[in-house]
Order: structure tokens, then C-alpha cells, then sequence
């Protein structure tokens, strides 16, 4: 059995595919979000929502938010209970989420998909890998958080065709990002966020209110002293979420407070998570040239989402746009246990088809310690590119090539994950020379091919499918990488097209040739620069289209070479704006 798991920072979720559908999986209060709190009791493990009341009556031996430090080689000291690194503490929340499954399921469960942040690295999404394994399954894909979100928007509105964004405000990262779905596609455009803005830093926005208000020093407090602030700053801050003031008694340093707050002084102690919140969304709509009118809504998901004052916010920044998804608080489980549905290939879901973007650019270095990038950020996944590579000096005997990710310009302050190196034919520089290819898919499986003709050496490594991955997964995964390299004029279907094109022109009248030609040159234009998926894609308009012109050119009425006029001048308007997305694709 295969299972679909948000591990969130704040709460962890589980999903399966079942019978009727996709299902969540509750715990033992019958909850369907369970903490991603770990206390340890005399070499007991507790996990969930008693680990986090442990947060304050045990602090020393309650760890919580380890997801931030994922993919770094650190380690939480618990005393005697021992050290932790962040993939054991995970490791111990996916068993219990495991454990949760197989007790609701009455299933043994050998695999899992799950969701990780758009924007984490290749050590990141490793890490998270490796919890997996830990708990004992195999971890058959990561799915990026929003697109799982959205994956599980879309699911609901099949028959809608639109571009929205998906707004996911958690309890420590805010992540925005594009996405157009129409029919069974859904396509990842466009993704940006901060990953230190959440319902966190409300809580403390609240927890230092209430410091000023009554004269504590917040930076003499003790551990469990804050803990107890920020707690409170969070119960306070979830009763507005429904009432419209709040009253408590708050039991700081051995004294009672009576603190009052209301809607109008909570957005006023929090003025600067909501400037912060700004700044992303103009950096996201601005990347991706939209104003909120292009946009068909915003999906608020995530718990900060369900704050009134946010909502609000967003109203006023995409007014009459704002749509609260009723699933919002699970929909990132909803759509990795979809995921699951799709890999097994069920009936309801077998046939969607997702694209994501690369969060990141990967590439290679060059002279002087430049990044010079073979495939950029938020280009659409799967991709596959290449870069040409020569000898720099005269009778120069090897070729380097140091693979990194990231976004800076100089290469060695990017993340390096892999080195080449191969010797190479003495010639004067720049007569010898590589072909760097990278292919991206949507596991985040990442394949090298360098080939230099001087004297045929090919190199190629696969990253990112080291563990966890049965065999067929891998034979399956390789035949989708092998396709994703070649030309799309190679894949059948377009073929096809091509050659029904061409016969359709050589058997139209010259009216139909006009616009037949605007069309096979179009599409053949498209073909040179565009990822796969998206070749697919304008397949499906462009046959559309053949279909439409073959239509026609049997009925041999006498209104005929009006419909003809008619229909190349709408045509030439759809040209403009077919032109407009080709720009934006290179
Ligand atoms: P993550 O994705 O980080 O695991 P979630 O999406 O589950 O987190 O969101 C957790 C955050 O949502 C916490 O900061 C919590 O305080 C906040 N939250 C949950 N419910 C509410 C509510 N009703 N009102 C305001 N904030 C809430
Ligand atoms: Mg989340």
C-alpha cells in the first residue's frame, strides 16, 4: 500500500488512495492533523499532540520545527533522552503517521509520496528521502507542497480552465505560486515565498505585545518562560480567528496579567509580516508578468490562512478574488494521496497530467568562477537542455565541469553536487569541446550526459533516484527521461501531425494553405524551444486545428471561401496572442 504524507513544520498529515477515492487518515483523537512535536519520556517516544503540551512541562526533552533545519548536519541535544538530527526526529513522525495508516487501513504500507517545499535543495529533498527510509518505506516521489495543493484545488474543479494562484501560509513559510489548469492539465508557472514568515511570527508579534504591555524584559526570559508567552500568543492569536477581541489571564515569571487584544491592535503589532507578505506577492505577480485581473482566484490554504486579518489583506490586494478552500488545512496531504491515485494509475485520476517548475537553476562553472546556467529557475519540468562547453587554453589536457544549484552568480557560493573531470585531446584552446546536457523530471531526478566528439567520451550520471526506488520504478522513470531528450518531432504523436499537416497543404486550396502554412510554422517554431510537455500541449490545439481545416475542406459549398475569410482573419488575431505565450516560453 502506498501513502501520501504532508510533512509539514507545524502538523503532519497521511492520505491513501482507497476504494472510494482519496481518503485521510485520522489519528488517535480521530484528527486528521497530527503535530510534528517529539518528546521522549523515559525511553518512551510520544509524537503528535501530547508531544507538543510537553513543549512547556518538558522543554528539554520536546523538540519541535526540525523541518527547517532538514538537509543540515546538525543535531538537537536532548539530554538524556540523546541527540537527534533532523532526519531521525522526521523518520520518527512518519512512523507514527505510518502506523496511523496501517491501523486504518488494515494494510501493510511499503511506500510513500511526499510533499516537501517548493524551494528546498537537492540535500533537502535527500534528507527528506532518507526519513522515509528510516521509517521504513520507500519514498517513490517528492512532491512539491503547492503543487500538491493545487493538484487537490484542480481535482475539485475539473471542468474549470483557469490561471490561479494558490496562497499557502503555514506555520513557518509563506509560499505563493502560479498555476494554470485546464482539463486534466496542471501546470506549475510560477512560485515565490519566504521561508521565515508563518503563523510564528504572529505569535511572537503577540508574546512581545504582551511583554511591553506589562514592563518584562523578553530577552531575560528563560527558555520555558517564552515558551509560555508564545503559547499563549498563539491561543490568543487562533480564539480572533473567530471572536472579534480576547481577554486572558497570563501567568508569566510567577505573576498574573490580564491581557486584552483585539482585531484592530493584533494588525497593528503585526504591520511588518504584513509588509513582508507584500513584498512576495509583488515579487510573484511581477515575475510572472500577471495583474490580480488575470488571476481566476487565490486559493487560501494552510492554518495562517484562516486568519481573518489575512484574509482581509488579501481581499484588498486581489478584491472579489479570494476563494477559502474548504480543505485548506489538508489539501497538501489531499493532493500527495492523488499523486498516489495517479501513480497507480486509478480510473478518476489516471489521466491528469502535471507540470512543475525547477525552484532553482542548475548548472555549470566556468572561467573567473561563473555560474553559467544549462537550466534556469522556474523553468517547467520535465526539461531537458543543453549547453556547449570548449577548452579555455592552448593544448589543454582535461575538461572540469562542477555541477551546482542556486541562484548566485558566482558559481562556488551555489550548492555543488557533483564533479567531471576527463581528459581531453591536446589542441589549441576552443578546437575541443563539450556537450553538457542536463534533463530534470518531476521527482527531482537529476541526469548528467557530457559527451566531447574530440575523442568520444561519454559520461553520464543520474542523480536523486539512489534510494528507495524499486527497480521497474527506475526502468519507467529512465524510458520517460530517454523521451524527455529527444526531439519532440520524434515522438509519434507530433510526427503524425507533421505529416497530416503537410498533406492537408499539399491537398488545400490557397486560402487554406495561407493559413495552414501560419500554423505548421507556428507550431514547428514552438517545437524548437519549448519543454515537452508543453510541445504535447500545443499538439492537442494544433491537431484541433488540422481537424477543423480538414473539416472544411470537404464541404464544397458555395459559402465556402467566405467561412475561409472569416476564419483567417480570427485566426490572425489568435496569432498575435500565440505569439505573445512563445515569447514567454523561451
Ligand atoms: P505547516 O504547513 O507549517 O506545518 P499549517 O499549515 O498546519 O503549518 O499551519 C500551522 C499554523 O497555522 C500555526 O502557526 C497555527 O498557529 C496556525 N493556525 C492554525 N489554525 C489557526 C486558526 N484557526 N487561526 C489562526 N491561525 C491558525
Ligand atoms: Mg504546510
Amino acid at each position: 500500500m502506498i501513502v501520501g504524507i504532508d510533512l509539514g513544520t507545524t502538523n503532519s498529515l497521511v492520505s491513501a488512495w482507497t476504494d472510494e477515492g482519496i481518503v485521510l487518515i485520522p489519528n488517535e483523537f480521530g484528527e486528521y492533523l497530527t503535530p510534528s512535536v517529539v518528546s521522549f519520556d523515559n525511553g518512551e517516544v510520544i509524537v503528535g499532540k501530547t508531544a507538543k503540551e510537553r513543549l512547556i512541562t518538558n522543554p528539554d526533552q520536546t523538540v519541535c520545527e526540525f523541518k527547517r533545519q532538514m538537509g543540515r548536519n546538525v543535531k538537537f541535544d536532548l539530554g538524556r533522552a540523546g541527540s537527534y538530527t533532523p532526519i531521525d526526529l522526521s523518520a520518527i513522525v512518519l512512523k507514527k503517521l505510518i502506523a496511523d495508516a496501517e491501523k486504518f487501513l488494515g494494510e501493510k504500507v511499503d511506500s510513500a509520496v511526499i510533499s516537501v517545499p517548493a524551494y528546498f535543495d537537492d540535500h533537502q529533498r535527500e534528507a527528506t528521502r532518507l526519513a522515509g527510509v528510516r521509517a521504513g518505506v520507500k519514498v517513490t516521489q517528492l512532491i512539491n507542497e503547492p503543487s500538491a495543493a493545487a493538484l487537490s484545488y484542480h481535482f475539485e474543479h475539473m471542468d474549470q480552465d483557469e490561471k490561479f494562484i494558490v496562497f499557502d501560509f503555514g506555520g513557518g513559510t509563506l509560499d505563493v505560486t502560479v498555476v494554470d489548469a485546464f482539463a486534466n492539465m496542471v501546470e506549475i508557472c510560477n512560485i515565490s515565498g519566504d521561508n521565515a514568515l508563518g503563523g510564528k511570527d504572529f505569535n511572537e508579534a503577540i508574546a512581545l505585545d504582551i511583554c511591553s504591555k506589562f514592563g518584562i524584559d523578553w530577552e531575560k526570559l528563560d527558555k520555558k518562560n517564552k515558551a509560555v508567552l508564545i503559547n499563549c500568543g498563539e491561543s490568543i492569536k487562533i480564539r480572533l480567528s473567530s471572536d472579534d477581541k480576547t481577554k486572558t489571564m497570563i501567568n508569566a515569571q510567577g505573576q498574573e496579567y490580564e491581557y486584552e487584544l483585539d482585531q484592530q491592535r493584533f494588525i497593528d503589532i503585526s504591520a511588518s509580516i504584513f509588509r513582508r507578505l507584500t513584498i512576495v506577492l509583488k515579487r510573484l505577480m511581477n515575475d510572472a508578468c500577471l495583474s490580480p485581473e488575470d488571476i481566476a482566484g487565490v486559493i487560501m490554504v494552510g492554518g495562517s490562512s484562516k486568519m481573518p486579518s489575512v484574509r482581509a489583506y488579501m481581499e484588498s490586494l486581489f478584491p472579489g478574488k479570494i476563494k477559502v478552500d474548504p480543505n485548506g488545512d489538508v489539501s497538501i496531504c489531499r493532493g500527495a494521496g492523488i499523486v498516489t491515485g495517479i501513480a497507480l494509475r486509478k480510473d478518476d485520476v489516471k489521466d491528469i497530467v502535471m507540470t512543475d517548475i525547477c525552484p532553482f537553476s542548475l548548472g555549470i562553472d566556468v572561467i573567473g568562477d561563473k555560474m553559467s546556467v544549462i537550466i534556469p529557475k522556474n523553468q517547467i519540468l520535465p526539461a531537458s537542455k543543453m549547453g556547449r562547453y570548449y577548452t579555455a587554453t592552448n593544448m589543454q589536457k582535461k575538461l572540469q565541469f562542477n555541477i551546482y544549484q542556486g541562484e548566485k552568480l558566482k558559481a562556488s557560493n551555489n550548492l555543488k553536487l557533483d564533479t567531471i573531470e576527463f581528459d581531453v585531446p591536446p589542441r589549441p584552446k576552443g578546437e575541443v569541446y563539450a556537450d553538457v546536457r542536463f534533463s530534470y523530471d518531476l521527482n527531482g531526478i537529476f541526469d548528467i550526459d557530457i559527451y566531447c566528439p574530440a575523442n568520444n567520451t561519454e559520461v553520464h550520471r543520474s542523480r536523486g533516484a539512489q534510494e528507495g526506488i524499486d527497480q521497474d520504478k527506475l526502468i519507467d522513470i529512465k524510458l520517460r527521461m530517454d523521451e524527455l531528450k529527444k526531439d519532440p518531432r520524434e515522438i509519434p504523436e507530433i510526427k503524425y501531425l507533421l505529416e497530416k499537416s503537410a498533406r492537408l497543404y499539399e491537398e488545400g486550396n490557397q486560402y487554406q494553405r495561407e493559413v495552414l502554412r501560419n500554423e505548421i510554422e507556428g507550431f514547428n517554431n514552438f517545437l524548437d524551444s519549448a519543454s515537452i510537455i508543453d510541445c504535447k500541449k500545443a499538439a492537442m490545439m494544433f491537431s484541433l486545428k488540422l481537424e477543423r481545416i480538414e473539416q472544411s475542406m470537404f464541404s464544397f459549398e458555395t459559402e465556402t471561401e467566405n467561412l475561409w475569410k472569416q476564419y483567417i482573419e480570427s485566426e490572425l488575431d489568435g496569432d498575435c496572442e500565440e505569439d505573445d505565450e512563445e515569447d514567454k516560453a523561451d
